[in-house]
């Protein structure tokens, strides 16, 4: 009997014993991906390779679906990017037209506003970024970055949570905004059901500490949402996102992909400390999704910042955090666009697939003319209305894990 991984009282995964045929797999999978024993950090890696579709994610859309059909209820979803390029191809759209093609489904199947997690990237964006220029006047290196709650298991448990940024991730601060700030302005008539839709599973667990988020639906659960609810593809009508949390920046767009966060905060680092943008022979320089491991050096004109990105913890074993200042850290291979919650395939065919979808979200940079989280007049307005001056006092107690 080949050894296989063991969960328990895991919120984020299931095995149906049924179908498990104790091949290993999974096992060998966890090692190479993570190398972490026994201490399951929730990457969902292992659900990617299960050969008989025996490890699947706990699943919750069957409770949201029931919250769509009961009219007491005002359901909001918010749509990460790593999700929304992944459903190009489940859900037949149009890559030139796929994102509004995806919130006019996510209004047919019943969702009453739906927002982008980008915008809650673009905050995690700013206050990181100021973290960082604090940081660098304490000389106190490296940061690393906190997007990602299996990393943060692992920081834990490895004694590195002291380098991790104390910065909330992007569904965390999607959550403070949708729950706190759009409700100034909108009269939500009745209770809220604050739904996330993600390509990760560790976010299940993620969001078990606050009250602002009730449900974390995977990419995979989403296409069997659209499916159990019967709608007519055909009849959707594309759509853009409600305002006042959808206009993100592209920054907050490439953190779907490795590389994404650590580009995002250094082109708004640079641009707090030298008050001009990043020159165009910085930009993304960290976006090459072809190796698990990348570094880089920055001129930020005071001095020079050293950078890497890592994606795997295994890989991360390999690395001396402290030859870096700033550090991006993803527990899945090539990022979240490559994280458990995404469709099966997802692995199988792994790096064709990890560099396809890293493409969509990078094309979207390039092509975009709003490419800096602070230029985002939306994330100005969530300050001036909610918060106060970035990186402030009231800025920690509201978006920083104390
Ligand atoms: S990979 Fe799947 S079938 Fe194989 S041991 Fe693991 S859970 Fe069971
Ligand atoms: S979820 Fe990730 S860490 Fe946990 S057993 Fe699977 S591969 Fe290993
Ligand atoms: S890399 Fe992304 S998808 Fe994978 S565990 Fe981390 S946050 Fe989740």
């Amino acid at each position: 009997m080949n050894e296989r991984v063991e969960f328990d009282k895991n919120p984020c995964i299931q095995r149906i014993e049924e179908k498990c045929t104790r091949c290993g797999l999974c096992k060998k999978t966890c090692e190479k991906v993570n190398n972490i024993g026994n201490d399951c950090i929730k990457c969902g890696q292992c659900i990617l390779t299960c050969p008989m579709g025996a490890l699947v994610p706990k699943y919750d859309y069957q409770q949201i679906l029931n919250y769509l059909n009961d009219t007491n209820y005002t359901v909001i979803i918010s749509m990460a990017p790593a999700a929304r390029v992944s459903l190009i191809n489940e859900l037949k759209l149009n890559p030139n037209n796929a994102t509004k093609e995806l919130v006019g489904i996510l209004r047919k199947v019943g969702f009453d506003y739906v927002y982008d997690v980008a915008v809650g990237a673009d905050l995690t964006t700013i206050e990181e970024s100021l973290e960082f220029i604090e940081r660098i006047k304490e000389n106190n290196f490296p940061l690393i970055t906190s997007c990602c709650p299996s990393w943060k298991k692992y920081a834990i448990k490895h004694d590195l949570d002291k380098y991790v940024s104390s910065t909330k991730s992007p569904i965390k601060m999607q959550g403070y905004i949708v729950k706190e700030y759009t409700s100034k302005f909108i009269n939500y008539s009745n209770k809220v059901i604050n739904v996330m839709l993600m390509p990760c599973i560790s976010k299940k667990e993620e969001i078990l500490d606050t009250d602002d988020i009730d449900f974390v639906i995977t990419t995979r659960e989403l296409i069997y949402l659209v499916n159990e609810s019967n709608i007519d593809l055909e009849t959707v009508i594309p759509s853009d996102f409600d305002k006042l949390a959808g206009n993100a920046s592209s920054s907050g767009i490439i953190f779907g992909t490795s590389g994404g966060v650590l580009e995002a905060v250094l082109r708004s680092a640079y641009y707090f400390i030298n008050n001009e943008d990043m020159p165009k022979n910085l930009l993304n320089k960290n976006l090459d999704n072809n190796s698990l491991f990348m570094e880089n050096t920055y001129d930020f004109k005071k001095f020079k910042i050293n950078v890497a990105k890592v994606s795997t913890m295994a890989e991360l074993q390999k690395i001396d955090i402290h030859k870096y200042h700033l550090i991006e850290v993803m527990a899945c291979p090539g990022g979240c666009i490559n994280g458990g919650g995404q469709p099966l395939n997802a692995n199988n065919e792994n790096d064709e697939k990890r560099l396809e979808k890293s493409k969509l979200l990078q094309d979207i940079d390039i092509n975009s003319s709003y490419n800096n989280s602070y230029s985002s007049s939306e994330v100005k307005d969530i300050y001036s209305y909610g918060i106060g001056i970035p990186g402030g006092k009231n800025s920690h107690k509201k978006l920083h894990d104390e």
